[in-house]
């Protein structure tokens, strides 16, 4: 996959975009990163790309010229045609059906917002705006950040297996059941038994009811679309009204 990204501070993605995982990615070939300096494509000599908003009122709007100058030859610089984002507070919300969807395109290309946003007329040349949550950040620089590591770490080769990404958090349309390591017991808090056992078929079946627990106790809204057998359901409804019940008694202390 190749993503390419076009923002006025191309300094704050090499860190990142060298370091851990993505790094390691980029270094197998799984995604090929091109960051570029939006300047690159003004034509006065203070490289300028943003102007005052017609109608007045606060801050600077980033003008349309330099962002369809490189979303069009950056679009002709590949075989591959990109699939063009815009990082925008206003955006669909990223989550990680949307995520799994960008992540099987061969080539993104994500335009990083700054001041109060790109002129209106950027988004004919937009394929799809998104927002990484209901609140406002100063430019799209960290939007664009998550947006990479997130499609990244579901390229083919990159995680060290790949179930872990089918039973992550949201994979199942549920938050990840709870995970432990050694030791086994430490200060008086033990492991649960099961995932000591050994019984694989036993271990499988404690972690789809405890991500069914979790998720009924911090996202319920996250159940009406999963998957779940009415078993499962009334599993899930018990533990939300056990919730519920605790909640109500009386303070007894
Ligand atoms: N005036 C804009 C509005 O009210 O929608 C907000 C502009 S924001 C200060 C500057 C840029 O940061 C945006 O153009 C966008 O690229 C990026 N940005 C800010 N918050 C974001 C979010 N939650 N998701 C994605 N991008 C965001």
């Amino acid at each position: 996959m190749r993503i390419d990204i076009v923002t006025i501070f191309p300094q704050i993605f090499e860190p990142v975009l060298s370091s851990s995982m993505l790094g390691i990615a980029r270094q197998k070939g799984a995604v090929e990163f091109f960051v570029h300096d939006l300047r690159d494509w003004t034509d006065d000599r203070h490289r300028t790309t943003d102007d005052y908003p017609f109608g007045g009122g606060n801050g600077m709007i980033m003008k349309p010229e330099p962002l369809f100058r490189a979303v069009r030859e950056l679009a002709a610089a590949d075989a591959r045609a990109p699939y063009v984002l815009l990082t925008c507070p206003q955006g669909r919300r990223l989550d990680q059906r949307l995520v799994e969807d960008l992540a099987a395109r061969d080539r993104l290309l994500v335009l990083c917002g700054r001041y109060e946003g790109v002129d209106e007329r950027v988004r004919d040349v937009v394929d799809l705006e998104v927002s990484i949550g209901d609140y406002v950040l100063t430019g799209g620089e960290l939007p664009a950040l998550v947006i990479v590591d997130a499609v990244t770490r579901l390229q083919p080769g990159v995680l060290a297996s790949p179930e872990s990404a089918e039973e992550e958090s949201f994979s199942w349309g549920l938050l990840e059941y709870p995970q432990y390591t050694r030791p086994a017991s430490f200060e008086g808090r033990d492991v649960p038994q099961v995932l000591l056992s050994g019984d694989h078929k036993k271990i499988q079946q404690w972690r789809r009811l405890e991500a069914i627990r979790r998720t009924a106790l911090r996202r319920p809204d996250l159940l009406r679309t999963a998957d779940l057998t009415d078993e499962e359901r009334a599993f899930a409804q018990r533990v939300i009204d056990e919730y519920r019940n605790e909640r109500k008694e009386p303070d007894r202390g």
